[in-house]
């Protein structure tokens, strides 16, 4: 079973993130809990934590069908201790919130050394971040996102997804998100059938398939090896169809939410019902 949706705004409300989810005939949402270009959110209300929890179960939706995204502004990797202190801060709250919502995944960007640390040491210094906020919480999984490597970001390897999963104690609660277009950018090829076959190989190799929690299915406007992060809507940019298709045959990929992220939100209902269509077009023993 694959679960397949878009990043819906939360405007108004998380119960709205599930209503829109709704009408783009989805089975899988992300969102944000809070405002995702701010340190701080208001805490969220009895009643919002109600209406979202009625709203999931009015449409069946489960957690294991919803990704929630935490705020761009935290960098679990801060070289300095006051931007590291608040960024642990702010994804604790990211945590807790996933907690009251009854929600068990959290998608994150890793972090960046920005040039003051080696790589190795911020890898490390992610999985203490991580580490400490799984010693607070209980439930939530600590997704971790490849990124496409741009500036001094991590993460744009799967060996550093393996690396920080590797420093993590609770290896039960973190997990890793694929972004397609981060992957493609960051030099992982998805142009044919074959190549993103032989990507999801060495997914599977290097960091097992058993922590893939989640995907983010984004065409590229960026170009292959770029290091460049700019989605597209599927088929019209440089990673193209194919990829999307072998996807959707893949068995391995099952129980996840596959999310859009893709430009134009006023065709994710075509894109959705595309990739579904995709699953029965699999060739027997697929
Ligand atoms: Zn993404
Ligand atoms: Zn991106």
């Amino acid at each position: 079973m694959k679960y397949v949706g878009a990043h819906v705004s939360a405007a108004g409300g998380a119960d709205q993130a599930v209503h829109r989810a709704v009408e783009l005939g989805a089975d899988a949402f992300a969102l944000f809990t809070k405002n995702q270009r701010q340190w701080q959110g208001k805490p969220l209300t009895e009643t919002a934590i109600a209406a979202f929890k009625t709203a999931c179960r009015q449409h069946g939706f489960t957690p294991e069908q919803i990704l929630p995204h935490d705020s761009y502004l935290i960098n679990l990797g801060h070289p300095e201790a006051e931007g590291l202190a608040k960024s642990r801060a702010a994804f604790l709250d990211e945590m807790q919130r996933c907690e009251q919502l009854g929600l068990t995944l959290l998608n994150f960007h890793p972090g960046s050394h920005l040039n003051k640390i080696s790589e190795s040491d911020c890898l490390k210094r992610i999985a203490e971040s991580v580490n400490e906020a799984l010693a607070q919480t209980q439930g939530v999984t600590a997704v971790i996102e490849n990124t496409a490597g741009q500036g001094s970001n991590l993460g744009w390897r799967f060996e550093h997804l393996a690396e920080i999963i590797r420093h993590v104690d609770d290896k039960a609660r973190v997990g890793v998100c694929i972004d397609t277009c981060h992957a493609f950018a960051a030099g992982y090829d998805l142009r044919t059938a074959e190549a993103t076959q032989a990507t999801l190989d060495e997914l599977g190799s290097v960091v097992g398939f058993e922590y893939l929690r989640g995907m983010h299915l984004n065409d590229a406007k960026s170009a292959y090896a770029s290091r460049v992060d700019r989605h597209h809507s599927l088929g019209k940019g440089n990673i193209g169809l194919p990829a999307f298709t072998t996807i959707m045959q893949d068995a391995r990929i099952s129980g996840i939410p596959l999310i859009l992220e893709t430009v134009e939100p006023d065709i994710w209902r075509d894109e959705i019902s595309w990739l579904r269509a995709q699953v029965s077009e699999a060739a027997p023993g697929k």
